[in-house]
């Protein structure tokens, strides 16, 4: 019998929260807003003529940013000026979308949630609804638009594909153990850092710091490639400012009842297993491997940044996993994730 990849009903993960309290981070260049779609395309310029960014030679049209502040081109003083003067309902399909995303798998789609956001790391935020996620997740017909798909053979290891129902049950187990938030790296029971096929550790590292530009995301890299320099081979951190701190500090007031790093990297690691994206790449040990060492990256950024009070140390930690969110889904990561090793 053929187990098919359902999107229905939908699935929240346990203890995911989220609220749109309107930071705007996600509204800023620390990623391409897109891929726009025809229809995104023909609205915004209808409204703008420089609306829309088409790069030579990419598939994708993206929102334009400006060059002055990093912001998308309709974010003012009060957020975003299409969701203000033309409905919620009208924005980019990107938009309205970020930061959930679908997977479809033999028991329903999945929602879960990216980290590169504020509304998504920091303060109380009330649970994610699968009622309130759905309107966000719907292609221009109305369907339900998985980004992934996953089917009835999970390999736990490369040597032991799973149904998808002994996956879950040993999932569940696994984060249930994350968001304990202690003893990550037990739990998560892997090896950071290790040998990549056909490229070095300082290779990588050169290529994040060689990321040019003022925009946000290239300030990421070059954070990220600076942590890699420094747990791979030693080298000294170069002295750079926090392009972000202001959204950080600003979505920080939120904060009054902080939480520990390793919570707020727990969150993080279980919402990128729940999403199982990374079956595109082999087995969940593989994937361990991977997080292992984009945790040992966010831990090495994060007290590099301000862990002066419990407070500081919680927004710290967000924005180090904003920063390892961030360079998670550009392609130069990609490829090194297509480099790690099975274990
Ligand atoms: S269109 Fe609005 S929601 Fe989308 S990136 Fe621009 S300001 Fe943000």
């Amino acid at each position: 019998m053929t187990v098919r990849a359902r999107r229905e009903p939908l699935l929240v993960r346990a203890g995911a929260r989220f609220d749109c309290v309107g930071d705007g981070l996600c509204c800023s260049d620390i990623h391409a807003v897109g891929a726009l779609s025809d229809e995104d395309c023909q609205m915004l310029e209808m409204i703008s003529e420089d609306a829309v960014d088409r790069h030579e030679g990419e598939d994708a049209a993206v929102l334009m940013m400006r060059s002055d502040t990093g912001r998308c081109v309709f974010w003012g003083e009060d957020g975003c000026a299409i969701h203000a003067r033309i409905g919620a309902q009208l924005k980019p399909t990107p938009c309205i979308q970020f930061p959930y995303a679908l997977t479809a798998t033999p028991s329903g789609g999945r929602i879960s949630t990216q980290h590169r956001c504020t509304c998504r790391t920091l303060g109380q935020l009330p649970p994610v609804r699968a009622e309130a996620a759905k309107p966000c997740l719907l292609d221009s017909d109305g369907e339900l638009k998985p980004e992934h798909a996953v089917f009835d053979e999970v390999f736990w290891t490369r040597n032991e594909p799973l149904s998808f129902a002994e996956y879950s049950a040993r999932e569940a187990g696994l984060i249930g153990s994350l968001l304990e938030g202690t003893k990550l790296t037990t739990v998560l029971d892997a090896q950071p850092f290790p040998t990549l096929e056909a490229m070095s550790w300082s290779e990588v590292a050169d290529e994040m710091l060689d990321f040019q530009g003022p925009t946000r995301a290239a300030f990421a890299a070059r954070w990220f490639g600076d942590a890699i320099a420094f747990l791979s081979d030693r080298r000294e951190r170069t002295e750079r400012g926090r392009p972000w701190d202001d959204a950080f500090e600003r979505a920080g007031e939120r904060v009054v009842d902080p939480v520990s790093p390793n919570e707020v990297f727990g969150d993080w690691i279980a919402d990128e297993i729940w999403a199982m994206r990374w079956t595109r790449f082999g087995s969940l040990a593989r994937a361990r491997s991977e997080l292992a060492t984009r945790l040992a990256i966010a831990r090495r950024i994060a007290g590099w940044l301000d862990i002066s009070s419990p407070k500081q140390d919680n927004i710290s930690a967000a924005e180090a996993v904003m920063i390892v969110d961030v360079i998670g889904t550009t392609d130069a990561w990609e490829q090194v994730q297509e480099a790690f090793p099975e274990p």
